[in-house]
């Protein structure tokens, strides 16, 4: 029973201290890293080069190998489901008017989605790249939190936690054989560099660039500079390179002074630049559209008119709201795009509705302890838990509540976690991990690539564990909530 055990568990103080240290400088050298924040910073800007270690688990966490196989194949289910879903504009015309009405970042990317599509752009490839969230229910087993179809986010970082954790738990003196069998292999930035390549092939135009859309603040920059040096080593690596000219990082600010639409062909210049994919990293929350001239409304309405592939598209976007979560959760909703296939995607599903929906109300006035209440945001830290459900609820009218999903908690089984955070400095022992009764949330990546209905690339693209203390209900590394792991398959 020995190799049921839990990592972290059975570490002496010595050797945790010895192991820290390692697994800091490891997370240094391997670009496991932050930008600071520039609002902690006593001038309010940070040094561009200021960086600090991202909050991680010193060794994996254990997880069911079971539970994580079942997972991993679901993957390109979701992938097809979500793809079918975006597909279908009558079922977004029925889940999302509801849910925008009383929502106004919903209900503008619903009017630009129909504005879209009435102008008659069209860009039939597709390139998703997504992360299903998940936490292991102590009873019911694997079970879905969410899916993100946008700006899926730490894949570089967990290829790179995967490679430090492996020298760890050697170091710790866990066999390579015992390695070889509990830790997966983990490459998810590899497999979205690999999609991204195929997508930008498709699309025809090898002297075009690629798009980053980013924030002008980004912290999470390591993670996605992985991904960009993953697909210059894709295109390298491929049978027939095209040797893809340039990334370009860009604000939506920056966007919209430099970019042009060429309304005859439909393609999208940045300065003279033709872009054949805009991958945002950024546009998912309405604080991204806060400027009162409306600059970024009118730079993703610009690229949306455009024939560039856009990762994630308008419909992706729409598909990927907690409204269209809890509709398909209806009876033979999920059956209608996978037919023959549903029951195993099905499983994963905890109860859930719209607020507005009358079971919703049956199930606060039993347990409201046991729910969950989000609008439809992304991003972390919108939720709301416990005893406010109940209280925030009543505040709302029929129309307002139907902007919300109610959504049975996820009951995971805690185990001790090693933590080591960027400034342990304050804590009386700062040379040992911080010890931490921690639940964990496994994302599994995945990535579609497609022309029109046919799937030219669907997989799964490797997994991020997120671990946070048992006694914070929300998650979210970069909110400062959550340590990055990975999983030790038991
Ligand atoms: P977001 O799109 O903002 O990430 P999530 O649905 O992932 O929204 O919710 C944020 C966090 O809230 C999750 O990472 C998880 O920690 C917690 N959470 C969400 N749904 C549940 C649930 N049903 N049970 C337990 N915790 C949940
Ligand atoms: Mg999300
Ligand atoms: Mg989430």
């Amino acid at each position: 029973q020995q190799h049921r055990r839990n990592p972290s568990s059975g570490l002496t103080g010595s050797q945790q201290a010895r192991l820290s240290s390692l697994a800091r400088d490891l997370a240094c050298m391997n670009g496991l890293l932050l930008k600071d924040n520039p609002a902690s910073s006593s001038s309010g800007s940070a040094a561009p080069d200021r960086c600090m270690m991202a909050p991680i688990t010193l060794v994996p966490s254990s997880f069911s190998k079971e539970a994580f196989n079942q997972a991993v194949e679901l993957q390109a289910l979701f992938n097809s489901l979500y793809h079918r879903v975006s597909r279908d504009h009558n079922f977004l015309c029925r889940v999302i008017p509801p849910a925008a009405e009383s929502d106004s970042f919903l209900s503008a990317l619903w009017d630009m989605y129909q504005t879209v599509r009435q102008s008659g752009a069209d860009q039939p490839i597709t390139l998703a790249l997504n992360r299903a969230d998940y936490m292991l229910d102590e009873e019911a087993g694997l079970k879905q939190v969410e899916i993100n179809l946008m700006a899926s986010s730490f894949g570089g970082l967990a290829q790179r936690l995967s490679t430090v954790h492996r020298q760890v738990m050697s170091a710790a003196g866990v066999s390579e054989r015992q390695l070889a069998h509990r830790l997966p292999d983990n490459r998810p930035a590899e497999t979205f560099g690999e999609a991204f390549i195929q997508a930008f092939k498709l699309y025809g135009r090898p002297e075009a660039a690629i798009l980053f859309v980013v924030s002008p603040d980004e912290r999470n920059i390591f993670d996605q500079r992985t991904l960009e040096a993953e697909i210059y080593a894709a295109d390298a690596s491929s049978d027939s390179p095209v040797h893809v000219p340039q990334i370009l990082r860009r604000s939506f600010d920056q966007i919209a002074s430099s970019a042009r639409l060429e309304e005859s062909s439909g393609r999208l210049y940045l300065a003279d630049q033709e872009v054949a994919i805009v991958y945002y990293r950024h546009g998912y929350s309405p604080d991204h559209f806060s400027d009162p001239a409306g600059v970024a409304w009118s730079a993703k309405l610009l690229m949306e008119r455009s024939r560039a592939i856009k990762c994630p598209s308008l419909a992706y976007m729409l598909a990927n709201t907690k409204a269209v979560q809890a509709a398909l959760c209806e009876p033979g909703a999920v059956a209608r795009y996978l037919p023959g296939k549903s029951a195993k995607v099905e499983a994963t599903f905890v109860d859930q509705c719209v607020l507005s929906d009358s079971r919703a109300h049956r199930w606060l006035l039993a347990d409201p302890e046991d729910f969950v209440l989000k609008p439809q945001r992304e991003g972390g830290g919108n939720n709301i838990y416990g005893r406010d459900v109940v209280d925030f609820a009543s505040r709302l009218t029929t129309r307002q509540s139907a902007a919300y999903i109610l959504m049975r908690r996820i009951r995971p089984q805690q185990q001790v976690s090693l933590m080591l955070k960027a400034d342990q400095r304050l804590s009386r022992r700062p040379e040992m991990p911080l010890c931490v009764s921690a639940i964990s949330e496994l994302g599994i990546y995945g990535a579609l690539v497609a022309k029109n209905n046919s799937e030219r690339l669907n997989c799964s693209a490797g997994h991020v564990l997120r671990t946070k203390s048992a006694f914070t209900d929300e998650g979210g590394v970069a909110t400062g909530f959550s340590c990055i792991d990975t999983v030790y398959l038991v």
